[in-house]
């Protein structure tokens, strides 16, 4: 079989890896001339399974109304004459229930421990690098209130037999030892052995390059303008090298795929969820983290990638609008001044990236419902690269229509009919 992949973020090209493997012929299409340069080429590099919890909690409407009155607020919404805005505003408030959080939160935790468990493997298959570290995290808790939050995320932990530990300020001193001229500022935290960090933009370039070794076309500078169909079926794609046609298509554009899909007549309920990160030049290790922390008071990732310091975090509802904002960067900057200090902030890099957020924080894993063979892979929100393997994985079994290793049912687009 011929697959399309539209898309060249760390999700496109996981799933085309992951179908050449099963044997199909694969092209993959992206509008830059390499993978990965669009949302996963600097997020702030966490494999994060543990730390899998969909924005959507009880609780959310009323912190997030405090949160916009502060300076260094982790949320910012300006507001626009945009209906998919307001609409995936209320489907995210509609989520924002006991109930919700505990069904989001498991299936998250689901895909993203069956991801970690494939880029592992992964690893194992190809010796791929990508300054990555298998040490954990740690959610860092500066205030009372956060440390007596983390009952609720341990419990849903325990079920899903996910480890994890609760450390005190030594804990967290012992594991991320730089913290231990802030341990003043600290009062605990989370800490999750399983989890992990790397250079998702590394990876996808890696793997693509892998990937074309064993056949998988990858025609890069190339803008997908639409799909044509025919009888519940797509005949082929428009591009601007022209029509290129396939057995199955797989529809992995991150933030863009709604509007590929809206003249289908198919509403993805994915909207786009800016976000930004430094990647500062590391000067001091002893002033750096060792693996990858969590501020839960700037809701800002600080992960070490080899000789650099990434800093991701901030959440913008702001459309398309890619623009990069001072104000922004002052908060990274401010999470990183605190707490380690050891990079050149004159010589780092300041970027946006628009993650594909749903609105209950799983991704859109399967068919779309109305052609049989259209099929996505996106929505993945602030986890897409924790989730990358596990998803792409996942789509190529069921487009190659064998029995997936995980439950998959509940991560299709039917479960917003
Ligand atoms: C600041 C920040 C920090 C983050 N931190 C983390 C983290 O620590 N851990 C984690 O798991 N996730 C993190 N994320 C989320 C993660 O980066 C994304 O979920 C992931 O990169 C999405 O991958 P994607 O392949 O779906 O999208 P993209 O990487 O955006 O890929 C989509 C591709 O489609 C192509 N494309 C779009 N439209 C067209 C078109 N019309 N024609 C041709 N090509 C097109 C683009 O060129 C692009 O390459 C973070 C995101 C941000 C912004």
């Amino acid at each position: 079989m011929k697959v399309i992949v539209l898309g060249g973020g760390v999700i496109g090209v996981t799933s085309a890896w992951y179908l050449s493997r099963l044997g199909h012929e694969v092209e993959l299409i992206d509008r830059q001339a390499q993978c990965g340069m669009e949302t996963s080429f600097a997020n702030a590099g966490q494999v994060s399974p543990g730390y899998s919890t969909p924005w959507a909690a009880p609780g959310l409407p009323r912190k997030a109304l405090g949160w916009m009155l502060g300076k260094h607020s982790p949320l910012v919404i300006r507001a626009r004459l945009d209906p998919a805005m307001w609409r995936w505003m209320m489907q995210l408030v509609a989520n924002c229930n006991e109930d919700a959080y505990a069904r989001n939160k498991s299936r998250m935790l689901r895909l993203a421990e069956y991801s970690r468990d494939c880029l592992g493997d992964l690893r194992v298959e190809t010796a791929i690098t990508y300054d990555d570290r298998q040490r954990g995290l740690v959610q860092l808790f500066r205030k009372q209130s956060q440390l007596d939050h983390a009952g609720e995320d341990m419990r849903i932990l325990a079920e899903s037999g996910i480890s994890h530990e609760l450390l005190d300020v030594a804990g967290v001193v012992a594991a991320e030892p730089a913290l231990g001229r802030v341990a003043h500022l600290l009062k605990g935290g989370l800490r999750l052995p399983g989890d992990e960090s790397g250079d998702a933009h590394l990876f996808t370039q890696r793997l693509a390059a892998l990937a074309q070794a064993k056949g998988v076309r990858l025609r890069n500078s190339a803008t997908v303008y639409g799909l044509r169909s025919e009888d519940r079926r797509i005949t082929g794609v428009d591009t601007s090298f022209g029509l290129i046609t396939g057995d199955a298509y797989l529809a992995a554009l991150g933030s863009f795929t709604p509007r590929l899909l809206a003249p289908l007549g198919i509403r993805l309920p994915v909207y786009p969820v800016k976000g930004y990160s430094l990647t500062i030049p590391l000067t001091d290790p002893d002033r750096a983290p060792v693996s990858t922390v969590n501020d839960e008071t700037y809701k800002v990732a600080i992960t070490r990638l080899g000789e650099r310091i990434r800093v991701g975090g901030t959440a913008e509802l702001t459309g398309y609008d890619t623009r990069l904002r001072a104000e922004r960067r002052e908060t990274l900057e401010l999470s990183f001044g605190e707490l380690f200090g050891g990079g050149d902030l004159s010589r780092a890099t300041f970027w946006t990236g628009l993650r594909p957020n749903t609105p209950d924080g799983t991704p859109v894993v399967g068919n779309s419902g109305r052609y049989s063979n259209l099929w996505l892979n996106t929505g993945h929100g602030t986890l897409g690269w924790t989730m990358a393997c596990g998803s792409g994985r996942l789509i190529a079994d069921l487009i190659a229509g064998k029995r997936p290793n995980i439950e998959y049912e509940d991560l299709s687009i039917a479960r917003y009919a």
